[in-house]
């Protein structure tokens, strides 16, 4: 009898660890999430995030408060000399909580920190052509890794806040990656959730994506960016950029593919206005 009594202690121990640090989480969540928003960090907001500007009142509230659990659970990095600011952290945090809207999160769970360089920086790359790994240098404005961090160039960021039209954030592609990939695959196709119609999804960004390649190679333009018919984790990235930025174009020439987004996201910003 004592044996079972050791045994089911034993089991019960990392249970009571797992409900600790979850209740802990939950805790310190309510707490930020309920803390002043310095009016600072809303002027960043109105001068910096223009779909801030737009959405309805609710939101903003909603996106102030993820905000605040972000930054109380993110580490920022500055690399070669870049400088971390209350503008750099705000302005990161609120395009990457815009994608959490509405949804049951976790607000990136496998993200530790953000690593924000001043401009273009370079990378070693490896790939193999016949069996022979060639390393080459190459230059990059961000990345998204699945095993801790995002990577960000501040000057491109700059440059796409200065045109409020450019439909393009550095930020949201690369936090667009890390919804993607916290089903384990970083493939273009995000956990959509219980009841969601994964055929139907499969289905349209089949079609949307032969489309932009066959289009690009054409030289067609597209609200689409160009790049995301490098692959499908590209397609999800740039196409997400393109359902926040410029929602009504895409509704307009993607019907299909802005109604899966919207499903997917649970808002309708092309419903946004100033
Ligand atoms: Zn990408």
């Amino acid at each position: 009898m004592d044996k079972i009594f050791l045994l089911l202690f034993l089991f019960l121990i990392p249970v009571i660890f797992i409900v600790f640090r979850r209740t802990r989480k939950l805790r310190r969540r309510a707490r930020l999430s309920k803390m002043d928003f310095p009016p600072k960090w809303e002027d960043i907001l109105g001068k910096n995030v223009p779909p801030y500007r737009k959405m309805p009142d609710g939101l903003k509230g909603q996106l102030r408060s993820h905000i605040r659990i972000f930054l109380g659970e993110k580490s920022f990095e500055g690399c070669s000399g870049q400088k971390i600011d209350d503008e750099i952290r705000v302005v990161v945090a609120a395009f990457a909580c815009i994608l959490l809207l509405n949804r049951k999160t976790d607000y990136y769970p496998e993200l530790s920190s953000i690593l924000v360089y001043p401009d273009a920086y370079w990378v070693n790359e490896e790939f193999h052509v016949g069996g022979q790994a060639i390393r080459s240098k190459a230059v990059n404005l961000g990345e998204s890794w699945e095993n801790g961090s995002v990577i960000l160039s501040w000057s491109q960021i700059k440059e796409e806040l200065a045109d409020e039209n450019c439909g393009q954030s550095l930020i949201i592609h690369e936090f667009a990656h890390q919804v993607d990939a916290e089903d384990g695959f970083m493939n273009g196709l995000p956990e959509l959730g219980e009841g969601s119609n994964y055929g139907q999804w499969a289905k349209v960004f089949a079609r949307e994506y032969e489309d932009l390649r066959e289009g690009a190679l054409k030289g067609n333009y597209d609200v689409i960016d160009d790049y995301g018919r490098k692959d499908p984790s590209e397609f999800f990235a740039v196409a997400t950029e393109g359902f926040f930025l410029k929602a009504a174009e895409m509704k307009d020439r993607h019907p299909e593919l802005y109604g899966e987004l919207s499903r997917f996201f649970k808002v309708d910003p092309s419903q946004w206005s100033v």
